[in-house]
C-alpha cells in the first residue's frame, strides 16, 4: 500500500452522494499491487474518497483492455462499451440524454472545475515566485563569496604590492588556476 498523488483517469460519480468526478481531477490515493494479473500484468488498485462525502471509491486497471474498473463505492460515467450506442442515439435519444443528465450533475460542478483551474494558476505562480526568489538569493550569495574572495586573497604576495591598483579577482582566480596547473611558478 502506498499513498500516492493521481488524477482521475475517468469521470465518474460516487454511489453514495451521486457527486460527479471529472477526469482530471486531482486525489490524494491508496495504491496497492492486488495479486490479480493478465498476461503477467499486475492489476492495480486505486482508493480514492469522494471530495464531498469522503466515501471509499475503489478503482483498478483492467490490463485486457488497457482502461479501469470501479470496484466499489462509484460508477463511471462513460462506459467504453457505451460509446458505440452513444454514436447510434438519434437527435431526440441524445437531447433527451443532455437533459438528464445535466440535471444529475450537481450545480457546482462548473465552479469546482473553475476553482481547480485556478488553483493550478496559483500553483505555478508560486513556482515562478519561488524560482525568481531562488536566482536572486544565488545573486547575492555570488556577491558575497566575491567580496570575501577579494581582502582575504593570500594571493596579494604574490602581486606587485608596489602597485596601487587593486589586482582584479578574475586575475588573481586565473592565476591561481594556473598555478594548481604548475603553469605559473612561485
Ligand atoms: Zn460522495
Amino acid at each position: 500500500m502506498k499513498n500516492v498523488r493521481l488524477m482521475a483517469p475517468f469521470a465518474m460519480h460516487c454511489s453514495e452522494c451521486q457527486h460527479f468526478i471529472y477526469k482530471g481531477t486531482k486525489f490524494n490515493a491508496r495504491k496497492r499491487i492486488t495479486d490479480e494479473s493478465y498476461l503477467d500484468i499486475a492489476v492495480i488498485s486505486f482508493t480514492i474518497r469522494c471530495p464531498r462525502c469522503a466515501n471509499e471509491i475503489v478503482f483498478k486497471t483492467d490490463p485486457k483492455t488497457s482502461d479501469y474498473i470501479v470496484v466499489s463505492g462509484g460508477a463511471r460515467n462513460l462506459e467504453p462499451w457505451r460509446q458505440k450506442e452513444l454514436e447510434d442515439e438519434t437527435v431526440e435519444e441524445r437531447l433527451a440524454r443532455l437533459h438528464e443528465e445535466a440535471k444529475s450533475k450537481p450545480k457546482d460542478a462548473l465552479e469546482e472545475l473553475e476553482k481547480s483551474t485556478n488553483q493550478s494558476k496559483l500553483e505555478s505562480q508560486r513556482d515562478r515566485e519561488l524560482l525568481v526568489a531562488k536566482k536572486k538569493a544565488d545573486m547575492v550569495q555570488a556577491a558575497a563569496a566575491r567580496a570575501a574572495l577579494g581582502p582575504a586573497q593570500s594571493d596579494l604576495k604574490t602581486v606587485d604590492l608596489k602597485r596601487a591598483r587593486p589586482v582584479p579577482v578574475l586575475a588573481t582566480t586565473m592565476k591561481k588556476k594556473k598555478k594548481s596547473l604548475g603553469i605559473v611558478k612561485k
